[in-house]
């Protein structure tokens, strides 16, 4: 058996900062499950295709084959062959795929790719549903938040590091519309699972905050 470390949280809560560290430290793989709903968006917008088109996005959603790799630890993902990493860290593709992700069928799909890549392989994953539906096994499960102030700021560093010009207010109303909208969607929304430990991470260092999920694993 494979082993598995789940975890959730809302938008900019650290999880792939945190998820990266923690694989990294025990030699698994770090799989952000985000980046294939963000790749899933990317491609819609390509198509020219609007959040609200719920029935195209079931059609076009059959022409989208996503895909994973992973180089010097680092995730890739491919959208029909071509390399997206670097086209899905924008704030539009963000929302994007908050609003392509309450189709139930855009989830089926991503979910059975994420299942096969955790049945063969030891793996951190992170994600909005990973400890409740993904890997309801997991032997460790983590729901990693903090503030919507500390998270908007975190993006926005982010953001602004990457030369992308942004609103730090504007990021905030975001992040509490897309959380709004993972928590309360019909199907697999946002939840803390309830074998889940809680982590708030407001007022941790990003080192405290592996470290406490490295000695959770290790139990
Ligand atoms: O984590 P990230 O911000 O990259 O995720 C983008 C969006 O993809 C989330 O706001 C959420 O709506 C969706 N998502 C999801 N289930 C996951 C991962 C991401 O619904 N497991």
């Amino acid at each position: 058996m494979s082993k598995q470390i789940a975890i959730d949280g809302p938008a900019g809560a650290g999880k792939s900062t945190i998820a990266r560290r923690v694989a990294k430290n025990l030699g698994f793989i770090y799989v952000d499950t985000g980046a294939m709903y963000r790749a899933m968006a990317l491609f819609m917008k390509k198509e020219g295709i609007g959040a609200d088109e719920t029935e195209k996005i079931v059609e076009k959603c059959k022409a989208a084959d996503i895909t994973i790799k992973h180089e010097n630890g680092e995730q890739m993902v491919f959208l029909n062959g071509e390399n997206v990493n670097g086209l899905i860290r924008t704030q539009e593709v963000g929302n994007m795929a908050s609003a392509i992700s309450v189709i139930g069928y855009v989830r089926e799909k991503l979910v059975e790719l994420q299942q096969k890549l955790a049945e063969t392989t030891d793996v951190v994953m992170d994600g909005r549903d990973i400890g409740t539906v993904v890997l309801p096994n997991a032997e460790c499960k983590v729901y990693l938040t903090a503030s919507s102030k500390v998270r908007a700021d975190r993006r926005f560093k982010e953001l602004t590091e990457k030369g992308m010009e942004c609103d730090i207010d504007v990021i905030e109303k975001e992040i509490i519309e897309r959380d709004y909208r993972d928590m309360h969607r019909d199907i697999s929304p946002l939840k803390q699972a309830d074998d889940a430990v809680l982590v708030d991470s407001s007022d941790m260092t990003i080192d405290e905050v592996v470290d406490k999920i490295i000695t959770l694993y290790k139990g």
